[in-house]
């Protein structure tokens, strides 16, 4: 087991947890440990710290491991935890505040979640709406993933679940405006 100096790390680390409450508007001091966001989390099977664990890492000084882990790349924000949480600690914007700042120092623990989510708001942004088609195509030459539910094409296709063509809207320059300045905010947060 290794062994760790927390009066060290909470030291060394006050800046980064300071901004990182700042940014996601969460006290950690409202966390007491009751582990119910955990236990109500879909996605936590697949995370190595679980959401309470994230937040006692972080009450800990323990920035580097959190900054590494997988957990708020895997972050769905559906908010159990938030309804759940008896202190309301609101655990997504948490987790989104650490991987803005993990991607902002090249750590990215989960590469198919930072293509997906740069693909769909390509898409947005050049239709106005989502074309699916395109997502998962792009998704899928830029992930490595060539062949993922490739099988599901040609029976979308058929159906009319997706379309060759995108949909669009009349004011696309409105919609990249809004992805715009909702980036530009996240940034300055
Ligand atoms: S449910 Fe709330 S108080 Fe309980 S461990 Fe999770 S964040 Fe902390
Ligand atoms: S918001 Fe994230 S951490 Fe909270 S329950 Fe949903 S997936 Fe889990």
């Amino acid at each position: 087991m290794v062994e760790r100096n927390l009066t060290e790390a909470i030291a060394k680390n006050k800046a980064n947890i300071d901004a990182i409450q700042a940014k996601s508007g969460v006290d950690l001091k409202e966390c007491y440990q009751c582990g119910k966001c955990s236990a109500g989390c879909s996605m936590a099977a697949g995370m190595d710290l679980k959401p309470r664990e994230v937040v006692r890492y972080l009450q800990l000084g323990l920035w580097d491991d959190v900054l590494k882990s997988n957990s708020p790349w895997i972050c769905a924000s559906c908010h159990t935890c938030v309804a759940r949480c008896p202190h309301n600690v609101d655990i997504p914007s948490l987790m989104e505040a650490v991987r803005q700042e993990a991607k902002r120092q090249g750590i990215v623990p989960v590469k198919e979640v930072d293509v997906f989510t740069n693909v769909f708001i390509d898409s947005v942004k050049k239709n106005g709406k989502l074309h699916d088609l395109m997502l998962t195509g792009m998704y899928n030459m830029k992930s490595g993933h060539l062949m993922q539910d490739a099988w599901a094409g040609a029976p979308m296709l058929k159906s009319g679940k997706v379309g060759l063509r995108p949909h669009t809207v009349k004011d696309k320059e409105a919609v990249r405006r809004l992805i715009k300045n909702s980036l530009k905010r996240g940034e300055s947060k």
